[in-house]
């Protein structure tokens, strides 16, 4: 289908293809300088010790949660109302995702009362998503970590360049991840990072990224080493030199896109309330600096939001839902114990999630906000 509006849309030019030929040029395809690079270049740029590139988000997530030695019998604290690899990734290693109910429609992230009242002698770590890249109360989930001693992991796929009182989201916790699927703010077409500040953290991920060797095969090539030993059981979660030479381009434009998509917002939210004051928009309050990466709006109690989109559909604009939450997935409720979270039920049920990109005009902005006005009207 050819949308007249698509929810989202890359930013790749000639600048891609070329970095793309160098490698090619270079004859070394996997881990090696032009991964460095990236890595240095992100660390870097958000003011972290450590940086990992690694072969999508879900494997960063893995990762951390193995750095932050989550094992069988632990439980972590997590959102519902987030893509289904945030609660997978914790599962991967044994442990058991605690679902926690969000703020409220106006704050979609995850909700530190609800947080509190999980925790328990099992409970090892809290791991937050910051939805659509605006930041979630990270003094209370700090404050909240530090009297029960648990680790704070931050799934920050929605925030690449999301700040926080001066502090890149995804660098405030114990460790961070972000991934760069081709619908992110910046994208490698599948490719990740892990930072954290932590040495020891650090090595553990340096290891489980690659078979748990102690040398990798461009120390090897280099001449840097010759042998390696195996010391943990790892996995082969590298990244290639073709991956990161997109990411080191569009980590160029990232901050310019997200300014545009954050100026996108503010548009759409004005629109809303003279347009639409029926519906409601998240985060309209913001302060921070956010990502801007989704436009969430959520449909009156009451007006299917299926009928909305479907309208939405016929016009050519073409939308999503973010998310279906985690806890009412087969594998996550089979057990007859469904978690109730009444506040993520209800904003989920009425999630419309608008295009936003950086290419996008305000004139498109101007005809979703009326085009949602005439369903509305319709319907
Ligand atoms: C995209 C995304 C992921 C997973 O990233 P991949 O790179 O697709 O593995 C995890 N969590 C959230 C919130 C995401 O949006």
């Amino acid at each position: 289908m050819s949308w007249k509006i698509p929810l989202a849309d890359l930013d790749f030019g000639p600048e891609e293809s070329a970095a793309v030929q160098n490698v090619l040029q270079s004859r070394w395809l996997t881990m090696g300088e032009v991964t460095q690079e990236f890595e240095a270049k992100f660390a870097q740029m958000n003011q972290v010790k450590h940086a990992f590139a690694v072969t999508n988000g879900t494997a960063a997530l893995h990762l951390a949660c193995l750095a932050v030695d989550l094992r069988q019998g632990d439980e972590v604290i997590v959102p519902s109302l987030t893509f289904v690899a945030t609660a997978n990734a914790i599962r991967y290693t044994g442990a058991t995702p605690v679902f926690a109910d969000i703020v409220s429609q106006y704050d979609l992230n995850i909700s530190p009362a609800s947080i509190e009242s999980l925790v328990n002698e099992r409970t090892k770590a809290i791991m937050v998503m910051h939805y659509g890249g605006y930041a979630c109360d990270m003094p209370s989930i700090f404050s909240i970590a530090q009297r029960y001693h648990l680790k704070v992991i931050e799934d920050a796929a929605h925030a690449n360049g999301s700040e926080l009182n001066g502090r890149k989201l995804g660098c405030l916790g114990d460790v961070g991840c972000y991934s760069f699927f081709s619908n992110k703010n910046m994208t490698t077409g599948e490719g990740g990072m892990i930072v954290t500040d932590n040495d020891e953290a650090a090595a553990k991920i340096r290891l489980m990224r690659s078979h748990g060797m102690t040398t990798l095969t461009w120390d090897r090539h280099r001449g840097h080493a010759s042998g390696y030993d195996v010391v943990e059981l790892g996995y082969n979660y590298r990244i290639d030199e073709i991956r990161a030479s997109l990411g080191l381009v569009q980590l160029g434009k990232l901050y310019k896109n997200n300014e545009r998509r954050r100026q996108l917002t503010q548009l759409y939210q004005s629109l809303c309330v003279e347009l639409v004051p029926e519906v409601t928009v998240p985060f309209v309050d913001y302060r921070g600096i956010s990502a801007a990466h989704l436009l969430p709006i959520l449909v009156p109690n009451g007006v299917d939001r299926v009928k909305i989109t479907e309208y939405l559909k016929q016009q050519g604009i073409q939308t999503s839902n973010h998310y279906p939450p985690i806890h009412q997935f087969s594998i996550y409720n089979n057990k007859g114990n469904v978690a109730r979270l009444p506040i993520t039920e209800n904003a989920a049920n009425r999630e419309v999630t608008l295009p936003l990109y950086p290419a996008m005009i305000g004139e498109d902005v101007v005809t979703v906000v009326k085009s949602i006005q005439e369903a509305l009207r319709k319907i």
